[in-house]
């Protein structure tokens, strides 16, 4: 059940454009662009100087979230061509990597092109594929690499948790038994490849003390390699994942800890840098998904509430199976002649305008009173919002976006 969400978690200048706003300028997306780079800069005073951090543009690339994050993270991770022609041509300067599974000959091309950094490979065949792309297209300059491995890890570390995309068998990353092949293809001296360390994002949703333990994991498992193979491998890169609490809205991450046991592995291995590249836990707090209550009914014997959008615009809620935190904004006027629909001191649910049972953004949320005509304020719909969402489904039109 959702701890009670009050407008005052909402930051001022949320509030203040809400007040601005008419019914019809309703649904829209308000995001605290000045909350954001605060809490990122919180982010990375928590972490020690040897950890890099990137952010996971794929969490929420609008170009005002990524002009944000400029200067206090260390760059982006990027997923497709399309986000790395994105980030690019936001920030022309920013250093990128590039990580995804099923990368093609023509994105593995432009990032040669747009001179991206690192390289995070899934596969030996992709390390060919980007080998032979690199001779005709990176012009002599060095193409760095990491290895993105799917390590084997407890089955309890990952107990739980939303999203697994490695320590099983998925479609993500090298598989440990096939790492010594693309060491040797690496090893060969017209490779034109330079292997830099090693990558693993084996989940999402962990927290700290469990980010942790797979942090070192990780990081131990690629200084065994490295004696193993007498290679060096001074980047290690521990992935994102940072839980987002959509339960408790106030809860956060708890960085100090997470940055306290990063320094203890880095005091393991001296001369290792990390790398961390959260996407969701920065830019969620920042984002607000505000609407109006369209129709409130009863249906066999449960409340529900109908209002304008749905999850055709905020799909976490559908994609996780959670309900999505909300506070109620009062409106006091009603232009009708006739009574207006309601519900007080009980429980509803709050659904979309879309035709399919699966529109639903919360279920049996308690609420004081909730009547047609009053606004409704999602919280935590700053990552994997908007971005994720089917946006043509049943044709209604977009949401307002308002960054501030
Ligand atoms: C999605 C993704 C991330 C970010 O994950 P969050 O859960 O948003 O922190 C980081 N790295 C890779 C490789 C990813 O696919």
């Amino acid at each position: 059940m959702n701890a009670p969400l009050t407008a005052a978690t909402m930051t001022a200048p949320v509030r203040a454009r809400l007040a601005e706003l008419t019914a019809d300028d309703l649904p829209a997306y308000l995001y605290d662009l000045t909350a954001l780079r605060e809490h990122a800069t919180a982010v990375r005073a928590a972490l020690p100087g040897r950890v890099e951090l990137y952010y996971a543009a794929k969490a929420n690339p609008e170009a005002p979230v990524l002009a944000a994050l400029s200067g206090v993270v260390t760059g982006y991770e990027v997923s497709s061509g399309g986000e790395l022609a994105h980030v690019r041509t936001a920030l022309p300067e920013a250093p990128l990597a590039f990580g995804a599974p099923g990368k093609t000959p023509a994105e593995i091309e432009a990032a040669l092109r747009l001179g991206v950094g690192r390289f995070h490979a899934e596969s030996e065949h992709e390390l060919r594929l980007l080998g032979a792309l690199a001779a005709r297209h990176a012009a002599g300059r060095t193409v760095d690499v990491l290895l993105r491995v799917n390590l084997p890890v407890a089955p309890e570390a990952l107990e739980g948790v939303p999203l697994a995309m490695g320590g099983r068998p998925t479609p993500f990353g090298i598989d440990p038994a096939d790492v010594d092949g693309c060491l040797r293809l690496l090893g060969e001296p017209q490779c034109g490849l330079r292997l830099r360390g090693i990558h693993a994002h084996l989940a999402s949703g962990l927290d700290a003390a469990a980010q942790v333990a797979l942090a070192g994991r990780i990081t131990d498992w690629a200084a065994w390699l490295s004696a193993r193979h007498r290679i060096a491998l001074p980047e290690v890169n521990v992935g994102g994942g940072m839980a987002v609490d959509y339960a408790d809205p106030a809860a956060r991450f708890d960085w100090a800890a997470f940055g306290a046991g990063l320094s203890g592995i880095l005091d393991r291995h001296p001369g290792v840098t990390l790398r961390i590249e959260p996407g969701r836990a920065l830019t969620a707090y920042c984002g607000w998904y505000a609407t109006g209550v369209l129709d409130v009914k009863r249906s066999h014997g449960e409340d529900f509430a109908v209002l304008r959008g749905g999850t055709h615009h905020l799909r976490t809620p559908a994609t996780r199976q959670h309900d999505q935190p909300f506070t109620v904004l009062p409106a006091d006027d009603w232009p009708h002649p006739w009574p207006r629909p309601a519900v007080r001191d009980g429980r509803v649910t709050l659904a979309g305008q879309l035709c399919t049972p699966k529109d639903l953004l919360a279920r049996r949320a308690p609420v004081g009173e909730l009547r047609a005509g009053d606004r409704v304020v999602f919280a935590l719909a700053g990552a994997y919002a908007w971005n994720i969402s089917h946006h043509d489904f049943l044709m209604h039109p977009r949401p307002g976006f308002h960054f501030l």
